[in-house]
């Protein structure tokens, strides 16, 4: 069961702005966005908490989440000036949601990023 806020996401037992979906991939804005565009891809079928719990045979949900981001960067018109794509895995990354997640970041020029202080 996947518990998670995503998974309340997939089920429609939570709203979200869905912008895109298929058989294993659902996209979303980002509720708290961190550029002009900041849309969340997650897998659908299944529930893998973090990145570090992804087995080799699981290896395509991830490419899935990659296919999918840069589609929607060539559609959306934004994919020639460029975008970010994120995995958080755990605390030190600030991973929040354990449901595995692709954020995609464009829309500016996007700042460097690292360890803090
Ligand atoms: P992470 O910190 O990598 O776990 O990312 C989780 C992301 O989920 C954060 O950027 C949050 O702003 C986002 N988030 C949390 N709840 C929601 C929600 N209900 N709808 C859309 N995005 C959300």
């Amino acid at each position: 069961m996947n518990d998670t806020i995503f998974g309340k996401i997939i089920r429609r037992e939570i709203p979200a702005q869905i912008v895109y979906e298929d058989e294993d991939v659902l996209a979303f804005k980002d509720i708290a966005p961190q550029a002009p565009v900041h849309v969340l891809f997650i897998p659908k079928q299944v529930h893998v908490p973090t990145l570090d719990d992804l087995k080799p045979d699981q290896a395509a949900l991830v490419g899935k989440l990659v296919l999918a981001a840069a589609e929607y960067a060539r559609q959306e018109g934004f994919a020639e000036n460029g975008y970010r794509v994120v995995m958080n895995c755990r605390e030190d990354a600030g991973q929040t949601v354990y449901h595995i997640h692709l954020h995609l970041l464009a829309g500016a020029a996007l700042g460097y990023f690292g360890a803090a202080g």
